[in-house]
């Protein structure tokens, strides 16, 4: 799960993360108090789920209450194109207005996950600000690695190595020692898979700021952060994807044209395989889950009947925990209300296989029973139009 810039900052001001004030705004009126409250000069910055915002024409500084106003006007509403957006870019709902500060100079850091090494690691890099894939891509050695264990955080001697590499030395190196230990322990705290901060800023005064802020929450640890749920914002991740992730679906949408219906995680891939080893792409991933309900495999069900690319269904189930009846309810269930355009193959085996084969014969639905999974992968391509 993405934050936005003032969430990840309110985030990491708990854990001592100097950041500047501000205020998140939806309207012009909002942006004109907010400079306002906070006086002086202010940066309005659109908050959406991706970078580059900047250059995109994002971020932008305002001298008075009145300029807020426009600048917050300019790019509410607009859509913002970035390296990171798509070519179509994103709706800017929201603003940041936060307190502009003298730059002395930008640099970068990070933390995510080494899953080589199965650690987490902090990497930083001189040169900060807006160009940072850059020297990643052509200058990879400029950029300086530290890992540390999740249970003892770094250590006061690595983030002085850190420090140092960045040129922060003298006054700034406590300074920049307790940014980047408050920024680890942030990480590991939050469950976080990633953690930017581009670009940590030195002031003119001799202040160690982070004036941007990405996070990403690792999915699978967000039952360990109730109080994150409400900074969820899934108006820029693609309308099925959130239905799915709602009831608990594992769903991943691809290219090609059979769309698969599965429960397990592994099945789903060896569906996947067999069907390209027959000759045609899956549509999705979707796997309902060992012991989905009747209701989750209906809307299964219907988010692939939705996709314009699918032109035939393979159900592929093993009743193990699943009971094939309940699937086959449904199944049969789904087709009722939305209506089977495509043609249907499905294969089931296990607990209760009976009773699902003779839901399925008796509901009236046209659909091909295959009889192991060979046999459904070549009987769905060919239905699909075949090679
Ligand atoms: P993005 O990474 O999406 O382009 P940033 O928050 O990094 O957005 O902002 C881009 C640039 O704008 C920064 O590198 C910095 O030079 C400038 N900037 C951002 N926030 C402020 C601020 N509060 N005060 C002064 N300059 C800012
Ligand atoms: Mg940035």
């Amino acid at each position: 799960m993405k934050l936005h810039e003032y969430q990840a900052k309110e985030v990491l001001s708990k854990f001592g993360v100097p950041t500047l004030p501000g205020f998140v705004c939806t309207t012009a009126d909002e942006c004109e108090k907010a400079a306002t409250d906070l006086g002086g000069l202010v940066v309005v910055k659109a908050q959406v789920h991706a970078g580059g915002r900047g250059k995109a024409g994002g971020v932008k500084l305002a001298k008075d209450p009145a300029e807020a106003r426009a600048k917050g006007a300019a790019i509410l509403g607009m859509t913002l194109i970035s390296p990171q957006t798509g070519p179509e870019g994103v709706l800017v709902r929201k603003v940041f207005v936060t307190s502009a500060c003298d730059i002395e100079r930008e640099h970068y850091v990070a933390i995510t996950l080494d899953r080589a090494k199965g650690l987490p690691v902090v990497m930083a890099c001189k040169e900060g600000g807006v160009e940072i894939e850059e020297i990643a891509a052509h200058n990879p050695s400029a950029i300086l690695r530290e890992y540390f264990r999740p249970d003892e955080g770094l250590f006061a001697f690595q983030a002085r190595k850190i420090a140092f590499a960045l040129g922060l030395t003298g006054p700034l190196m406590g300074e920049t020692v307790k940014f980047l230990q408050a920024l680890c322990k942030a990480f590991v705290a939050r469950d976080c898979s990633l953690l930017e901060i581009n670009p940590l800023v030195v002031t003119k005064q001799g202040k160690v700021i982070a004036l941007d802020a990405k996070v990403a929450v690792d999915e699978n640890a967000e039952y360990r952060h109730k109080d994150l749920a409400a900074y969820r914002d899934d108006s820029e991740t693609d309308p099925v994807e959130a239905r799915a992730k709602a009831m608990d679906l594992a769903y991943i949408p691809l290219d090609g044209s059979i769309g698969c219906l599965v429960n397990g995680a592994g099945l789903a891939m060896a569906t996947m395989d067999i069907c390209k080893f027959h000759g045609a792409a899956p549509a999705n991933f979707l796997d309902v889950g060992g012991g989905a309900s009747r209701e989750k495999v209906t809307e299964a069900f219907k988010i692939i009947l939705a996709d314009p690319k699918v032109k035939a269904i393979l159900v592929n189930i093993f009743g193990g925990i699943m009971k094939c009846d309940v699937l086959a309810e449904g199944v049969v269930a789904a087709a009722r209300d939305v209506g089977l355009n495509v043609p249907l193959v499905v294969r089931l085996e296990g607990t209760n296989v009976e009773r699902g084969r003779q839901i399925l014969a008796e509901s009236g639905i046209r659909l091909v029973v295959a009889k192991d999974m060979t046999d459904a992968a070549q009987k769905v391509v060919a239905a699909a139009g075949g090679k």
